[in-house]
């Protein structure tokens, strides 16, 4: 049974309360085991549940429907076709899991352990290969020989900004320090996006192991999660997977008996956007303000404490392991050119698929939207789609064969982010939709530097007149002025991205903002 937040929300404790209660009542409970897993990705279709053998995949459970499933599938082996997905186009319904069009287009790499273990049991990530990655990197490599894999697969920080993984360790491998700290990124904020906690909730194990990894490599012998408070399912789920780690001599001193000590800890950030910009990240943790400082002296230099530090974001440092176990090559298999492996998507808005998806590097978007998506409910037309969280690009039909590729996406006008894709359809107003991203950003700007307090501001003000039907002839032109002024001047990428909303808009749906003001729309 699926136990992640969205889950949650749908219904899916009660749901699994009543499983319980029933296999009881039916004396089936020492045959039938029941596990919460994490987030099984298929948020739209919840509270759901998949029944192994068999990977059958039951949708929207209502607890009148658990009676059901006890006698017909589990007592008499039928499946139960109300609860099945059913195929859009011919109404069939597929009672395998990985045959519904939503799973098949899909590469787990990231999410491997999604649905198939209980994120509070160390057993099922071991049983699933968890550790070993570790094991061969503490017992069997040198920390150049690690940084050296990690180069060989090309991964690219799954952040937002995309920087070699490996080339980022191997300038804090060099950098000289008696302390060195791994630090992980799981300060989540865009509007939309769930990839990190959903990862979190469905298998915390993955990321420790990353790091220990990332730790070895560097020689760290402290780490930090830098989680958001407002996340308090994937906070509990990674305590538990410390204190079972630490148990098991996974975390802590003397790591698989290698002789290496590694200690990790959460810390919980205040919901402040501009603490995942990495500066304002180590600044928090070391008990100030968070606000971005200028680099240079880049943290791989001078980070946490002015030690020599790495952050990586959850989504990268789950799917060091798997790069440990298999190799650089194996990762680098899939992908494009300069793009490596597979990329985590949270979907939401207009789309009929809602949920966390996963795919290879290289897939274009109108995969994503209408083969894994289901397209655009109500039969009505696809306009854009948002990439990249706030300071992203909404990307219009025309670009929907762009493949999920850093540097494409950033040709077509956003960025690949971290995995937010928001899908709008026909009825979405743009002057609204850059309205709606701006307001975030100015109520996140830390206010350190003039050019995005006062310019985000000032956009946001002048976005607010053009929507009201206020605007003037001159408001654009001032708006793209400003919009450079901010680009060029602002301090951190929250500033220097900031204008995006605007600038992308203008770009493909300037004429939205045009009759806005000369049509008073
Ligand atoms: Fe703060 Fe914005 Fe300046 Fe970044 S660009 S330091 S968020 S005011």
């Amino acid at each position: 049974i699926c136990g992640g937040t969205g889950c949650h929300a749908t219904g899916s404790l009660k749901v699994k309360d009543a499983l319980l209660s029933e296999l009881a009542a039916k004396q089936l409970q020492d045959k039938v085991t029941v596990v919460e897993t994490g987030c099984n990705g298929f948020c739209a279709m919840g509270p759901l549940m998949v029944v192994h053998p068999g990977d059958v995949f039951y949708q929207k459970i209502a607890l009148d429907d658990i009676p059901r499933i006890v006698q017909e599938h589990l007592i008499d082996g039928k499946i139960v076709e109300k609860l099945l997905y059913k195929d859009p186009s011919t109404k069939k319904p597929i009672a395998v899991q990985t045959d519904i069009p939503f799973f098949a287009h899909q590469m787990p790499r990231a999410l491997r352990n999604k649905g198939l273990i209980d994120p509070e049991s160390i057993e099922d990530y071991i049983a699933r290969d968890g550790y070993l990655g570790a094991a061969r990197a503490l017992l069997e490599m040198n920390a150049e020989q690690i940084v050296q894999e990690m180069i060989k697969s090309g991964m690219r920080g799954r952040g937002g900004a995309g920087f070699p993984t490996g080339v980022k360790w191997d300038f804090a491998r060099k950098s000289e320090g008696d302390i060195k700290y791994v630090l992980c990124n799981a300060d989540e904020g865009d509007p939309g996006a769930f990839m990190d906690r959903s990862i979190l909730e469905a298998d915390p194990h993955a990321v420790l192991e990353g790091m220990i990894i990332a730790a070895k490599a560097i020689d760290a012998r402290k780490g930090y999660i830098y989680a958001r408070t407002e996340y308090p399912l994937a906070i509990t789920r990674l305590q538990i997977a410390i204190a079972r780690a630490k148990e098991n001599g996974l975390l802590g001193q003397d790591i698989l008996g290698s002789g290496f000590d590694f200690d990790i800890e959460i810390y919980q950030g205040a919901g402040a956007f501009v603490c995942g910009e990495e500066t304002a990240l180590m600044r928090s943790i070391e008990g100030r303000r968070g606000m971005p400082r200028p680099r240079p002296p880049f943290p791989a230099h001078k980070g946490l404490w002015e030690k020599p530090t790495i952050l990586n974001n959850v989504e990268t440092l789950c799917n060091v392991p798997q790069i440990m176990l298999h190799g650089g090559d194996w990762y680098a298999s899939v992908g494009t050119a300069t793009s490596k492996g597979t990329k985590v998507f949270a979907m939401s808005g207009d789309v009929n698929n809602i949920g966390l998806v996963e795919v290879p590097m290289g897939t274009p978007l109108r995969t994503l939207i209408y083969d894994i998506g289901g397209g655009i409910p109500k039969k009505r037309k696809f306009k854009a789609v948002q990439l990249g969280g706030p300071s992203g690009g909404c990307i219009p039909e025309q670009h929907l064969d762009t493949p999920v590729d850093y540097e494409e996406i950033s040709k077509v006008g956003a960025i690949m982010g971290s995995g937010g894709v928001i899908v709008m359809d026909e009825n979405t107003c743009m002057v609204d939709m850059a309205r709606f991203f701006m307001d975030f950003i100015q109520e996140e700007s830390c206010g350190k530097c003039t050019p995005c307090r006062e310019g985000t501001r000032r956009l946001l003000q002048l976005l607010e007149k053009i929507s009201q039907g206020r605007g003037e002839p001159g408001d654009i032109e001032t708006m793209e002025a400003l919009s450079h002024t901010i680009r060029e001047t602002a301090l951190c990428g929250l500033g220097q991205t900031g204008p995006n909303p605007v600038l992308s808009t203008l770009r493909y749906f300037r004429d939205e903002f045009e009759a806005h003001i000369y049509e008073k729309r």
